[in-house]
C-alpha cells in the first residue's frame, strides 16, 4: 500500500466532545498523505465540510425519532444507535467506498461497537478511537467483569487495581440506568477486542503504566497514544481571511498575568438554577476576575442568564468578569491572563488544559469526567475536587485555593512540567511522533 493512493474512512459518535478529536486525527493523517472519508450521523451535530475542503463527506440515517432524542440521555441514544438500526446504512457507505477506493482501514468511535461486523464484513481493519484518557478507560470497561465475579467492593472503596478511583467514580454505579451502562461497557470491551488496534488522545508521559496494561489487556493489537492531537494540527496552505479576536480574547488581553479563572461545563452537561445561582455568588464572592461559558440551554429550564441573582450582572460584569454562550477554549487556556480553569473534567477541556500547564479545580459531572478529575486531583497533582454539592461557600473557598495556593502546593509546577511532556512528546524524537509513524506503518501493511 502507498500513503497517496490510500483512503481512510472515520466514523465519530455525534456529540462535539467525539467529533473534535476523530476530526483533528483526520487532519494529521491527512498530513500523512492519507485520503479521508468522514462517515457522520445524519443532522445530529453534523460537521461542516467547507471547514474540511480536502476530506469527503457521507451521511447515514440513523432512524430515531425527534423525541427520542431529545428526550433520551445520551447513553441510550448510543445504545440505540448500535442495536442495528444503523448497520443496513453503513453496510451501503462502506461497500461503495470499498468499491470506489483502497481501503487503508476503518478508524471508530469505540462506542460504535457495531461497527466490527461490518468490517469483518468487508475485510477491512478496524482501528478504534478512544477520546478519552487510558486509565478512565480500563477501568469502565473492567466494570461489568468485576461485578460479575462479585468482586465489586462497596462505593467508597477503592477500585481493584486503580487505587487512585473509588468504586463510586464510575459512571456505571451512579447512573439511573447501570444495566445500560454496563452492556454498553461490555460490547465495547468485547468488539474492542475483536478490532485489528486501538488508538487514543492521551500520551505516554502521561499514562505510561496504563498504557502497559492496556497493551496487556488487547494484546497482541497495537496501542497508539497519539495525543495531544490539538498540537498536532498541519498548518493549513491557504490561510483563512484575518477575524477579529473573540470578545473573550480582547477582553482578556486587559488583564494580569495568571489573574483570570475561565470557567466552562463543555458542551454536554447541565445544572440547575440554584446551582447557578450559588455559582454566581461564589464567583462574586471570591473576589478573582472571571471567564464564565453559559452554554444556551445549560442551566435547566431557562434559555440562558434568566435565573442569574438580581444585581449579578451590574455588580460584576464588565470589569470584573465576562460571560459569554461559548469560547474559544483552547486560546482562551494559552492566554497568559488565565489562572485556572474551573472545568467539568470532559477529557478534551482536560487534555488542552495539561497542554497550557493550567491548574484546575475539577466539578466532574457525567460519564468518565470523575475519572478524570481524580486523576488530576490525585495521580497528576494539577487540581482540586471541589465538594460534590455545588454551595457558594464551598466554591469561593475551592476558587481561593486554586488561584492562591496553586504556587505553595508545587501545583503549578507539576502542571508546568507536564506541559513540557506534552510540548516534547510531539517532536521527532517524542514518544507520540514515534507512535503516529507506527500507525502509519500499520496502515499501510496489508
Ligand atoms: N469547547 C469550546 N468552547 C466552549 C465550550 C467547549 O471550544 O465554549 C470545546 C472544548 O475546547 C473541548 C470540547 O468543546 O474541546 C468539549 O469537550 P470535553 O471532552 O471537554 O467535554 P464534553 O463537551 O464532551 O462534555
Amino acid at each position: 500500500m502507498n500513503g497517496p493512493n490510500v483512503r481512510l474512512i472515520l466514523f465519530p459518535l455525534p456529540f462535539e466532545g467525539h467529533i473534535n478529536p476523530m476530526l483533528h486525527l483526520a487532519q494529521i493523517l491527512h498530513s500523512k498523505g492519507f485520503s479521508i472519508t468522514i462517515i457522520h450521523i445524519h443532522h445530529i451535530n453534523p460537521p461542516h465540510p467547507s471547514d474540511y475542503p480536502n476530506f469527503t463527506f457521507r451521511s447515514i440515517p440513523h432512524a430515531l425519532s425527534h423525541s427520542d432524542i431529545t428526550a433520551r440521555g445520551v447513553v441510550e441514544i448510543i445504545t440505540l444507535m448500535n442495536d442495528g438500526r444503523c448497520v443496513e446504512p453503513l453496510r451501503k457507505c462502506v461497500s461503495e467506498l470499498v468499491a470506489a477506493s483502497n481501503i487503508g482501514c476503518l478508524i471508530t468511535d469505540a462506542h460504535w461497537h457495531f461497527t466490527q461486523s461490518v468490517a469483518d464484513e468487508f475485510q477491512i481493519r478496524r482501528v478504534v478511537l478512544r477520546t478519552g484518557n487510558i486509565s478512565a478507560f480500563l477501568a469502565m470497561v473492567g466494570l461489568p467483569d468485576l461485578r460479575r465475579k462479585g468482586l465489586l467492593p462497596s462505593s467508597e472503596d477503592p477500585l481493584p487495581d486503580f487505587p487512585h478511583l473509588r468504586v463510586k467514580d464510575l459512571p456505571a454505579v451512579k447512573a439511573q440506568c447501570p444495566l445500560l451502562i454496563e452492556q454498553l461497557l461490555s460490547s465495547i470491551l468485547i468488539q474492542t477486542k475483536a478490532s485489528s488496534a486501538l488508538i487514543f488522545n492521551s500520551f505516554n508521559d502521561l499514562e505510561h503504566e496504563p498504557l502497559l496494561r492496556c497493551r496487556q489487556l488487547f494484546s497482541p493489537n497495537p496501542i497508539f497514544p497519539l495525543g495531544p492531537f490539538h498540537k498536532q494540527l498541519p498548518r493549513t496552505q491557504t490561510s483563512p481571511p484575518p477575524q477579529p479576536p473573540h470578545s473573550s480574547l480582547s477582553w482578556l488581553n486587559t488583564k494580569p498575568r495568571k489573574s483570570v479563572l475561565y470557567i466552562s461545563f463543555g458542551t454536554l452537561a447541565t445544572i440547575d438554577p440554584h446551582e447557578f445561582v450559588e455559582i454566581a455568588w461564589g464567583l462574586v464572592n471570591s473576589s478573582y476576575c472571571f471567564l464564565w461559558v453559559v452554554r444556551p440551554g445549560m442551566v435547566s429550564g431557562s434559555e440562558w442568564l434568566e435565573s442569574l441573582p438580581d444585581g449579578f450582572v451590574e455588580m460584576v460584569v464588565g470589569e470584573r468578569g465576562l460571560i459569554v454562550k461559548w469560547a474559544p477554549q483552547r486560546e482562551v487556556l494559552a492566554h497568559p491572563a488565565i489562572g485556572g480553569f474551573w472545568t467539568h473534567n470532559g477529557w478534551n477541556s482536560t487534555i488542552e488544559s495539561i497542554c497550557e500547564g493550567v491548574p484546575m479545580l475539577c466539578y466532574p459531572c457525567l460519564g468518565d469526567q470523575m475519572a478524570n478529575a481524580r486523576y488530576v486531583s490525585d495521580v497528576w497533582g494539577i487540581g482540586f475536587l471541589l465538594g460534590d454539592k455545588l454551595e457558594r461557600g464551598e466554591i469561593e473557598k475551592g476558587i481561593r485555593k486554586l488561584m492562591t495556593e496553586r504556587e505553595n502546593g508545587g501545583i503549578l509546577t507539576r502542571a508546568k512540567d507536564l506541559k513540557e511532556k506534552a510540548d516534547c512528546c510531539i517532536k521527532e524524537g517524542g514518544s507520540t511522533f514515534q507512535s503516529m509513524q507506527n500507525l502509519v506503518d500499520f496502515i499501510l501493511t496489508t
